[in-house]
């Protein structure tokens, strides 16, 4: 098998809040490096990265909302391709754990109905500017039958296991 052969595609969108880390959370996860705070013009909006499960090579592209957040102008086409969504929070700023219903509104209304939501805390090595408890998070998904992980895009921390374990729970749908 060629470098380049795989079995699927499995397409993700990353959506949330301006400034909670999806450009970062792309770029840990496809380039394995983190971009240091106040450079906001990180512009990343696509990537694709291969990962292994189940002895199936499978090939995820990404798409991140970047800078569109307060337009709501992200596209129906753009919700409706993609079989998993990571929908981020940042755990230092309560207002985008608040706005999680509204992005979930969007997502359930706009996206497959089987589509798997992986609901992220991110920024997870900022503890001491923590506001959002872990508890919360978890009740949030498990109230919206979400899966939840807290993760750092700066630390790498559970990064991997979020795209990973939401490209395990879209598998074993294919
Ligand atoms: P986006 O607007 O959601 O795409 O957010 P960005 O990825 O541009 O990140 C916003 C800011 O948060 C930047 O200054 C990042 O350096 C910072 N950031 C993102 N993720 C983390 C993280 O996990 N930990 C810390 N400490 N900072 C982060």
């Amino acid at each position: 098998m060629s470098n380049f052969a795989y079995d699927y595609i499995i397409k993700y969108i990353i959506i949330g809040d301006a400034g909670v880390g999806k450009s970062c959370l792309l770029l840990q996860f496809t380039d394995k490096r983190f971009q240091p705070a106040h450079d906001l013009t990180i512009g990343v909006e696509f990537g694709a990265r291969f990962v292994e499960v189940e002895g199936k090579k499978i090939k995820l592209q990404i798409w991140d909302t970047a800078g569109q957040e307060s337009f709501r102008s992200i596209t129906r086409s753009y919700y409706r391709r993609a079989a998993g969504a990571l929908l981020v929070y940042d755990i230092t700023r309560r207002t985008t754990f608040e706005n999680l219903l509204i992005w979930l509104e969007d997502i359930r209304q706009h996206s497959n109905p089987d589509t798997t939501i992986m609901l992220i805390g991110n920024k997870s090595d900022l503890e001491s500017r923590r506001v959002v408890q872990f508890a919360e998070g978890e009740a949030f998904a498990r109230q919206h039958g979400l899966f939840f992980m807290e993760t750092s895009a700066k630390t790498a921390e559970n990064v991997e296991d979020a795209y990973v374990d939401t490209a395990k729970d879209i598998y074993e749908k294919i």
